[in-house]
């Protein structure tokens, strides 16, 4: 058997002849002449010459051999909803989606923006895009209107898809309404606009000439079948926007015969699906991991997907366990915060069901501390495993590959390089490699593989000069995260380099402090700042959400409970890393896809004003943020 750090030498060493053979896990129409183009670095080009679909590889390939078998299966705990799809199905909606497509005028090269919460129909898009050859830009249901004009702005799509409304918490979210006011906002706004009607917003605005009913086009186009757009390997996808959590998003520009290859590589080497078996990953479809795990990683491989709509605790905190026995799941991925919540909760609702199948637990998207990650694993009792990623990326850097091989996993750590990165850690003043346990700038040395961004979408200047400038004596693509790596070579992430503090000319990692305050046994979660100080430079400042309000509730409480945080750090890290205070609240201010907005607590603790927050989860809990340093 190939063991890991052989398979990860070869990807890198003898990437010719690597990637030649991952490339046959998928179909290709034409087979490429080169696997390879760098000719004009730091832009790679990857399988040259191929012609490919990617929905042919999702769909049409699977219909000999499963078509009867499930390929997507829907879930709504907001309205009740649940339907299966087999392959032969899917193929039959995404054809019809298709022929709606390029009724309206939009082929190959074409932008289509999908603005949708987690229906099916969302899906269909998707792979109806991917089949004629228009580049899907999916936003993330429930940006604003001032948002999603920018992104307008920058795709310029042809056409756009939307919903009715979203339900989040059993209300009704408008999403046709705010589609209404961006295109007002937009200097470059869709001639068309298919609105999937759930009957849930009655008061929806409908624009003669311009919006046009889902339902009413599919029964026109009951029948069709439409051919796959035979796309040059290196033609864009999709355009996805980055999380806005370090401000202005980037519009990501994904190609197509790499992604492939590297989404139907991952699910066997690192997710360990099989096809055939079933996956659930708990994202939203406008986030890099529902784009690449929830609708073409799983269905490339052949697999069985879940889409769910809906919390994680509603009607019960029992509803993810409940869909895994039911659905056989093998597989899961979700993200540190999600865990966090379900931590929270009693665990009976876990032990009520039969989770015999799981297998696997994969998390990402944020630092996932070690008591959360051994809380998972213990109560869950399979292998937990940390993966670190951005939606540059496409696909796991950081991660065990327990499909190469079953390496053992240390908690806090992502484990090592994903096979295809030549990941190093650089001296942010020097450049250069840093040993053992000492902490660098997190870059790959391209060429970046299979699957990573190309270019942001219409700046290919904008690409060079975000993530190739930081270490111009050697290119490198920096994540602009923090990582050390041990003596075994594990790697941890600390966090991004604009989240370290530094303390009297000690530099530390938001992350760190966090850890070590998260090492109090009644801590849920914390967010760590720095904050100026004339004297130390900065101080890191602590807001905390106990497990148990009572312990904070007097002034007592609260004092007790803050001399006992403090304590905690001092042992776990030194006086050092002791926060200059600790304020207690019941949410920290989130991006919608789970990230703490440490810039925005920070401006705050400074006196400043927050920024851009668009992408905030729940603006109350900056409220609180604002009132807990007011009376202090
Ligand atoms: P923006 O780039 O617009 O500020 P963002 O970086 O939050 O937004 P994403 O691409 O969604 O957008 O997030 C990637 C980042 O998330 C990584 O660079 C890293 O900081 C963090 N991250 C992801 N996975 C992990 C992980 N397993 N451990 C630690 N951090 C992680
Ligand atoms: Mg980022």
């Amino acid at each position: 058997m190939t063991t890991y750090s052989e398979f990860h030498r070869r990807s890198v060493g003898e990437r010719d002849a690597f990637w030649r053979d991952e490339a046959k896990l998928i179909d290709w129409e034409t087979p490429f002449s080169d696997v390879l183009d760098y000719s004009r670095p730091p832009f790679a080009k990857w399988f040259v010459g191929g012609r490919t679909n990617i929905c042919h590889n999702a769909i049409d390939r699977h219909l000999a051999s499963r078509g009867e078998q499930t390929a997507l299966i829907y879930i709504s705990t907001e309205t009740g909803q649940q339907r299966s799809y087999t392959y032969r199905e899917l193929a039959a909606e995404v054809n019809r989606f298709a022929a709606m497509l390029k009724a309206q005028g939009a082929g190959r090269g074409d932008r289509v923006l999908i603005y949708m919460p987690m229906v099916a129909e969302a899906m269909f898009a998707m792979l109806a895009c991917a089949r004629i050859g228009a580049i899907h830009s999916v936003v993330f249901g429930g940006f604003a209107a001032a948002s999603l004009a920018t992104r307008i702005d920058d795709a310029r799509p042809k056409v756009m898809v939307t919903s009715d409304a979203g339900m989040r918490g059993g209300k009704p979210v408008p999403y046709k309404h705010l589609v209404d006011e961006s295109i007002r906002l937009a200097q470059y706004p869709p001639a068309k606009v298919i609105i999937v009607n759930r009957g849930l917003d009655a008061a929806m605005n409908i624009v003669a000439g311009r919006d046009l009913d889902y339902a009413t086009l599919r029964t026109q186009h009951m029948d069709a079948l439409v051919p796959c757009e035979w796309m040059e390997s290196s033609e864009p996808s999709y355009i996805l926007y980055t999380s806005g959590t370090t401000g202005k998003p980037k519009g990501v520009q994904r190609d197509t015969g790499g992604y492939a290859v590297a989404l139907a590589s991952s699910m066997r080497r690192i997710f360990c699906v099989e096809p055939g078996e079933t996956m659930f990953t708990t994202s939203d479809i406008g986030w890099v991991v529902g784009h690449s795990y929830i609708v073409y990683g799983p269905l490339i491989n052949g697999s069985t997907t879940i889409m769910y709509e809906g919390l994680p605790i509603r009607p019960d905190p029992g509803i993810w366990w409940k869909i895994v026995a039911e659905h056989k799941v093998k597989t899961m991925f979700s993200s540190p915060t999600a865990i966090r919540v379900l931590k929270k909760q009693d665990t009976a609702y876990m032990k009520a069901h039969d989770l015999s199948t799981l297998k696997y637990v994969f998390l990402a998207g944020e630092p996932l501390d070690e008591p959360t990650a051994r809380w998972a694993s213990d109560s869950l009792g399979v292998a937990i495993v940390d993966n670190y990623w951005q939606t540059e990326t496409g696909w796991p850097i950081l991660s065990a590959q327990l499909g190469v091989q079953e390496t053992p996993r240390k908690f806090g750590s992502p484990s090592f390089p994903v096979y295809g990165y030549d990941v190093r850690l650089l001296h942010e003043g020097t450049g250069k490699e840093v040993g053992a346990n000492e902490k660098g700038v997190l870059v790959i040395k391209p060429p970046m593989p299979p699957g990573c961004m190309t270019t942001v979408w219409g700046d290919d200047d904008r690409f060079v000069k975000t993530y190739f400038s930081d270490f111009p004596q050697d290119w490198a693509y920096s994540t602009f995260d923090w990582a050390t790596r041990d003596a075994e070579g594990y790697y941890f992430v600390l966090g991004r380099t604009d989240d370290v503090i530094n303390v009297a000319g000690h530099r530390l990692g938001t992350r760190e402090i966090e850890e070590a305050v998260q090492a109090h046994a009644g801590i849920a979660e914390v967010a760590v700042v720095g904050v100026a100080d004339a004297l130390k430079g900065q101080i890191p400042v602590a807001f905390a959400v106990v497990k148990d309000a009572a312990t904070v509730a007097t002034p007592e409480g609260v004092a007790k409970m803050r001399k006992e945080v403090m304590d905690t750090v001092d042992r776990q890290l030194g006086a050092i890393g002791r926060p200059g205070a600790v304020h207690f609240v019941t949410v920290l201010p989130k991006t919608r896809s789970g990230k703490l907005l440490r810039r925005s607590i920070q401006a705050l603790a400074e006196g400043r004003d927050p920024g851009d927050l668009t992408t905030i989860e729940d603006p109350a809990a900056l409220e609180q943020i604002r009132i807990a340093l007011a009376g202090k």
